[in-house]
């Protein structure tokens, strides 16, 4: 297995377009072989945030007025360099996030490809700045999540700090190092490591800070706003959500299991479109349910970069805990365990997990969570009207991510295009993109002015 790392011994803070560290580190281990650290990082406490952010602070006058073509040629050496390192990139996405090395690969070409388009609009549509912009990411995308948040705004002008999830800071550390080379003015972009209840509360409360950009859990993602709200800040927030997936009895049996793997189980449901409720027409239940559980049996759960695997670890250790967690709630409220709901072994100590399957019912919390990990639940439906009830339930009152259908009836699915709450509608395709698949991926709504 390919362990190749161009990282320093010990991950460094950018701030002012130098490297500087803190007194305190942590280190960011490899899900798939938990004897392996993967990199050494500093954690900032609140005075390298403020300074981070007072670089960036004066680094906005002149940026703010730099020409399109110099914040396009910057961006687009961003993107070239990711594309051409994708192979070496993916590998440390791999190893420190515990995607499949193709997934990983795709995901830092997607990256890539966000600079790039971001580039050209930089030169087409400059759009207005704003100022500072905190970026703040979670662990599930290491590096196509912060490139959507970081090109879009210093494609506006804007200058960043960019404060990433601990668990990926080795990702974060790259990013930074390949921006470094770009040619960006000190201070336009910063990094700071370390953990969000210092460094990420810190950063959204300097009051420098005119935009924030964030994506994570619905909790975090609230305590932002709630700060953010105190000062009329700008916020751009993707948070938690629970998608759905119905198929009806006159669907194409063997399109809608493979939606259903790809959608509940691509990335470990790791990702916020995941469908984690599968609301099955009653005809098609037992015939479904078997054609799934065979799939699963047949998936490789192993290293994220042994070659044959499907699926990787989940990333890490207290997302394995909910997702154990999830699956066993339900049992105890009534759910049939299908297939699953058990942490596995394999050679290297890592964060394994069978994808579960179970059968339970709307009233179960497994069927109101948001619990990003690989575990779904089968809902019965009495017909289409029932399932698209079902899909359009949510715990918190807001839209699902995506809800999709998988069913040969035009009639059902333009009645669900117009009727699911879903923000996003899929029929007869995944509510995620397929897993090694980097097609779902486009620049995200998080593009600021
Ligand atoms: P998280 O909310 O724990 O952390 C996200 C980021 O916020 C991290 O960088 C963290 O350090 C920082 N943070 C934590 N507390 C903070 C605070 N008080 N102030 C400022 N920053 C703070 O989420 P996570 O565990 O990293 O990621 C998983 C979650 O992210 C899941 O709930 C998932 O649904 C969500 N997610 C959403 C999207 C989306 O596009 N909507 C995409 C990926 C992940």
């Amino acid at each position: 297995m390919k362990r190749e790392s161009h990282l320093p011994r010990v991950l460094k803070h950018y701030v002012n377009g130098g490297w500087t560290t803190s007194a305190t580190t942590g280190v960011s281990v490899n899900p798939s072989d938990l004897d392996e650290p993967v990199g050494e990082y500093a954690r900032a406490d609140a005075r390298m945030v403020d300074a981070a952010v007072d670089s960036a602070s004066a680094a906005w006058r002149d940026w703010s007025r730099a020409s399109a073509a110099r914040r396009a040629r910057a961006l687009d050496a961003i993107g070239s360099e990711l594309h051409a390192r994708r192979a070496e990139l993916g590998c440390l996405l791999a190893r420190e996030q515990g995607k499949t090395l193709p997934d990983a690969i795709d995901e830092v070409i997607h990256a890539g490809q966000v600079f790039r388009v971001f580039a050209e609009e930089a030169a087409h549509q400059p759009g207005e700045p704003l100022g500072v912009v905190a970026v703040i990411t979670p662990w599930s995308f290491p590096l196509a999540i912060p490139a959507a948040k970081i090109a879009a705004a210093l494609r506006a002008g804007n200058c960043v700090v960019f404060k990433p999830a601990e668990l990926v800071s080795g990702c974060a550390w790259a990013l930074a190092d390949i921006i470094d080379r770009s040619g960006l003015p000190a201070g336009v972009f910063n990094l700071v490591l370390g953990s969000g209840r210092v460094a990420g509360a810190r950063l959204v409360a300097n009051e420098m800070i005119r935009a924030v950009s964030f994506s994570g859990s619905t909790t975090t993602g609230t305590s932002v706003l709630r700060a953010s709200a105190a000062r009329q800040m700008e916020v751009h927030l993707d948070t938690g959500g629970h998608s759905a997936l119905i198929v009806l009895n006159d669907a194409n049996l063997s399109t809608a299991v493979d939606v259903a793997i790809q959608s509940a189980y691509g990335l470990n449901g790791q990702r916020h479109a995941a469908a984690s409720k599968l609301i099955v027409e009653q005809g098609i239940q037992h015939a479904f349910t078997d054609a799934l559980l065979a799939r699963l049996s047949a998936l490789c759960i192993d290293h994220a970069l042994k070659k044959g695997t499907d699926i990787g670890p989940v990333s890490n250790d207290s997302q394995l805990q909910r997702n154990l967690d999830a699956s066993a709630m339900a049992i105890k409220e009534g759910a049939t365990l299908i297939h699953g709901g058990r942490a596995i072994e394999r050679e290297t100590r890592g964060y394994f997990m069978e994808p579960t399957l179970l059968l339970g019912g709307p009233e179960m919390q497994i069927a109101r969570d948001d619990i990003f990990g690989p575990v779904a639940v089968v809902l019965a439906a009495d017909d289409y009207y029932h399932a698209l009830d079902l899909a359009n339930q949510t715990a918190s009152g807001l839209p699902a991510p995506c809800t999709g259908i998988c069913t040969t009836s035009l009639k059902h699915a333009r009645h669900f295009r117009r009727h699911s709450h879903g923000n996003r509608v899929t029929v007869n395709r995944p509510t995620t993109a397929a897993i090694g698949s980097g097609a779902e991926f486009r620049p995200r709504s998080t593009t600021l002015r």
